[in-house]
């Protein structure tokens, strides 16, 4: 039997996938939809995904402004920036390319290879 582990919530399910929040199901260029916190609601592409820390840098969401000291010597301008800094896996879903919902993640095996399927229409994420 397979079990589904979402947060701390446990479900079982008839499919051999597993999801869990951590980075592992994302990758670089999934459109995702943040779920919590201040950038709930927010969609952007995933630019990079920090499997250790399970955190992704998203396009445009989770900007925080940093305080840039000014060096002259390498032309850096002081003054206040605005970056984007990563969030976590968990408050975000990716965003399905097939049907345009936020959904989870199940991974299946196809033709021999480990792929990502969209729970809510089965339709393959990977390419
Ligand atoms: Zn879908």
């Amino acid at each position: 039997m397979q079990i589904e582990v979402v947060g701390v919530k446990f479900r079982h399910g008839v499919h051999t996938y597993s999801f869990s929040p951590n980075g592992k199901d994302y990758k670089v260029g999934d459109r995702v939809v943040v779920t919590s916190g201040k950038d709930k609601g927010k969609m952007g592409n995933v630019k990079e995904v920090i499997t250790k820390d399970s955190k992704l840098l998203v396009e445009g969401v989770n900007i925080v402004t940093k305080a840039q000291k000014a060096n002259p010597m390498a032309g850096i301008q002081g003054g206040l920036n605005k970056i984007e800094a990563p969030l976590n896996a968990s408050k975000v879903m990716v965003v399905c390319p097939s049907c345009e919902k936020a959904t989870r993640i199940k991974h299946e095996i196809k033709d021999g290879k480990k792929v990502r399927v969209c729970k809510k229409c089965n339709e393959v994420i990977d390419i």
